[in-house]
């Protein structure tokens, strides 16, 4: 699993690109056929798109010697890892291929994934049903991670099922070779090549190159580590002298939850707390920097929509609106452990994923809200959105086409500002009005 923005598979705001999750399998598809047509429209010929071999790639590889010696492996491991490794896999996402606009298979601009689609109904109904039995079979590890590691049985069955499936989930790619293609053409090199080093520290320590398997990011095992982070937190929970996130349950569910308690998990707080906005107040309200403690969200109107009180814990503790789909969804007030499982994956649907599938094991119902009515919307759309707010002054953090909490907040102030109907979401319209343009409803 991953860490917080300077970890490779994040990429922003609401990025769902990382690990094996499903949203970021979702998005691995349209980027990967984006490249791919991008290669179908820019090569003559199919051999053109996927060199056999690559000088230059074979070079950068070569040339990482020194940081692997120096990190303590051996020139064997070093030469059998590259072995082979002859040519970039242009297959994968997030590379930057000069000149080249992401493109679907289409042909068409890329889209976002709606969060009705991200948070499917009967795919989370699926996987808290299995939960709630693994719960019990893996009683005495979840007993044992509770006591050591101090993070809620619940929280890290959700991360399991979040990122594989509960083990299901087949990763596609050896993860040598992903991190070295994205080391050598990604967007974030020099996090790759500390990853890359990590994998090849990890095959010196014994882990098999055919346990290496990997989503596009190179994250691996049972609950996805990138190579860094298995350093960082991997627990041997059986004591059976071996750390071993690729097949034993008990030291991958204790890995996990180590790298949730490195990242800040605070014990016995939960994610957060689907909530109603009162008409007083508005999705604008949202993201971290307008945190608040609950008891002030009350006074201002907002109430658990499962109904009853907040607890005392929660009443003290500091909250912050999200609302994923604007005014099309569900809105929560969101804890410190929010942030916590945004440093896994740095989205908030991400987030949201595993939270609530935290509280549907521990036996908690559907959402109260429904999602919907936002569709998917073009990315492009996004950045121009993003791109004039900022000329008007509008606090946007990033231009990067992604539908984060900054975004919707910014847009929510425009919408607010301008007297328009607050939805915090970068519709058309939207646009339209920036544009100057009339429409908007
Ligand atoms: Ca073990």
């Amino acid at each position: 699993m991953v860490g917080l923005g300077t970890d490779p598979n994040k990429c922003g705001e609401d990025c769902p690109m990382r690990g094996a999750s499903l949203l970021a399998r979702v998005v691995f598809v349209l980027a990967v056929v984006g490249a791919v047509s991008v290669l179908i429209a820019t090569a003559p010929r199919a051999q053109d798109a996927a060199p056999r071999s690559d000088p230059a790639y074979r070079q950068f590889l070569l040339g990482l010697w020194t940081d692997a010696k120096a990190a303590g492996v051996s020139r064997a491991t070093f030469e059998s890892a590259i072995a082979g490794l002859d040519a970039p896999d242009l297959s994968l996402p997030d590379l930057v291929l000069p000149g080249k606009p992401k493109i679907d298979s289409s042909g068409q601009a890329e889209f976002t994934r709606p969060p009705d689609k991200y948070l499917d109904k009967s795919y989370l109904d699926r996987l808290a049903a299995e939960g709630r039995q693994l719960l019990v079979r893996h009683k005495a590890a979840l007993d044992r991670i509770e006591a050591e590691i101090g993070v809620d049985r619940y929280s890290v069955l959700a991360i399991w099922g979040r990122e594989t499936a509960f083990g299901k989930h087949k990763l596609p790619h050896d993860a040598i070779r992903v991190l070295a293609t994205q080391a050598y053409l990604g967007r974030r090199k020099e996090l790759f090549r500390a990853e890359l080093i990590a994998a090849f520290k990890m095959l010196e320590s014994g882990v098999a190159r055919s346990d290496m398997r990997a989503s596009w990011a190179g994250a691996v095992g049972l609950t996805q580590f990138m190579p860094t982070e298995y350093f960082l937190h991997a627990y041997d929970l059986d004591r059976d002298g071996k750390t071993d996130i690729f097949r034993s349950v008990p030291d991958a569910l204790a890995s996990a939850a180590r790298q949730l308690e490195g990242k800040g998990w605070v014990r016995g707080q939960n994610w957060g707390t689907e909530v109603v906005v009162p008409p007083s107040s508005d999705c604008a309200l949202e993201g971290p920097l307008q945190s608040r403690s609950l008891s002030e969200w009350a006074k201002l109107g907002f109430s658990r929509a499962s109904g009853g009180p907040f607890t005392t814990t929660e009443l003290a503790a500091d909250a912050y609106l999200m609302s994923p789909a604007g005014a099309y969804g569900p809105s929560f007030l969101v804890f410190e452990n929010f942030k916590v499982l945004r440093k896994y994956n740095t989205s908030d649907l991400y987030a949201v994923f595993v939270g609530h599938l935290a509280d549907r094991i521990a036996g908690g119902g559907d959402f109260a809200g429904r999602w919907g009515g936002t569709g998917p919307q073009n990315t492009r759309v996004i950045e121009q959105i993003q791109e004039r707010l900022k000329a008007k002054g509008f606090d946007v953090e990033k231009i990067d086409g992604k539908i984060g909490s900054n975004t919707r907040k910014v847009i929510g102030a425009y919408q607010r500002a301008n007297r328009l109907k607050v939805d915090c979401w970068p519709t058309n319209a939207v646009l339209d009005h920036l544009q100057g343009r009339v429409s908007i409803q």
